[in-house]
């Protein structure tokens, strides 16, 4: 068993503290890794804060891990000491689900075991990348590519999947016009990738306060949903809306800017229900839909296109001590445009 540094978390008003988890001893394909980066994820704050369900507590939370090999289980074939490894959402899954045997694991029937706030085939709670070391099944560790990063790649193990993997599958490329709804830590990664697959990318912002960093990220177009008339101006415009916005938001006035057989995907999660008029998508064929991360497979993909493509996201490092000041920081959206914790502070 390794005793792992970490930064937990007590309860929802509570503020991170230097904590010691026990990481389990390796089981036959299990992989050990130093971890040396962990993103700061929206989802985190959410689930420390309670407000996406009860919590075990102490909780160490954090999903976008990127760190290296430093030992391995007696049949592990995919990884070896010294190799570079990302970890991100999830740690495990049935395996045997069709959805599972498909490679689409964030599906699996009988639900994934999250990286943290879950609850692994052992029985044990599970804890995240806030931490000095962890301890993955092989088949949920993905491979970080050379010309990336290590601080850099962590943001992708969430963002860069959970954005990727609805552009992928809806086809964005050469010929599509994409709207990406807010530029945030989703938002920035979406506009970049879906630049890089050949797509025409529009960002649909609060303000215009973001456009020279969204057209520098690749933004072809950048407009103000404060202002009524961007709503006129595109409508029937876009192929694909990928709203990375987890508030409210006038469902029908988006889905009003899709052209025929236009899909309109969230992969923010507002807490309350949205209000749909079913004749807003009935008028141009239009679907509603959402998505999230990918599997293993298709995170792999994805970093090896973000290889292809000199793709990172905008980071800034922070010191383990800072993690309260970060979480404040991302909620009044004083962030450009995803912290990462340098795990050597922890
Ligand atoms: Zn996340
Ligand atoms: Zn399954």
């Amino acid at each position: 068993m390794v005793i792992a540094k970490a930064r937990a978390v007590d309860g929802p008003d509570k503020s991170f503290r230097a904590a010691e988890i026990e990481r389990r001893d390796l089981d036959l394909h299990d992989v050990l890794i130093e971890i040396k980066f962990a993103g700061i994820c929206h989802s985190d704050i959410h689930t420390a804060h309670g407000e996406w369900g009860a919590v075990n507590y102490p909780l160490v939370p954090g999903h976008e891990i990127a760190g290296i090999v430093t030992d391995v289980g007696s049949e592990v074939t995919k990884y070896k000491i010294g190799d570079r490894v990302g970890v991100g959402c999830m740690v495990d899954s049935c395996g045997e689900c069709e959805n599972c045997v498909k490679g689409e694991e964030q599906y699996c029937h009988k639900g994934n075991i999250p990286t943290y706030a879950g609850v692994d085939k052992y029985g044990e709670p599970t804890q995240g990348g806030y931490s000095s070391h962890i301890v993955v099944t092989e088949e949920f560790v993905v491979s970080i590519p050379d010309n990336i990063e290590l601080d850099a790649a962590a943001p992708l193990l969430c963002a860069g999947i959970t954005t990727f993997s609805p552009l992928n599958h809806w086809g964005a490329g050469p010929g599509k016009k994409i709207a990406v709804v807010g530029l945030g830590g989703l938002g920035h990664m979406a506009v970049k990738i879906a630049h890089a697959m050949g797509a025409e990318v529009t960002v649909l912002s609060q303000t215009l306060k973001k456009k020279e960093d969204g057209l520098q990220f690749g933004a072809n177009n950048y407009y103000a949903t404060s202002d009524p008339e961007t709503f006129d101006k595109l409508a029937g415009t876009f192929d694909l809306i990928i709203n990375t916005v987890s508030a409210k938001i006038d469902l029908n006035a988006y889905l009003s800017l899709l052209n025929l057989d236009g899909t309109m995907v969230n992969v923010g999660a507002p807490a309350d229900p949205l209000s749909l008029n079913v004749m807003s998508l009935i008028g141009h064929r239009r679907s509603f839909a959402g998505s999230l991360i990918g599997g293993i497979r298709e995170t792999q993909e994805m970093l090896e296109f973000c290889a292809e493509h000199n793709i990172a996201p905008e980071i800034e490092v922070i010191a383990a001590d800072e993690i309260d000041e970060a979480y404040k920081r991302v909620l009044s959206s004083d962030v450009k445009y995803r912290f990462v914790i340098d795990n050597s502070t922890l």
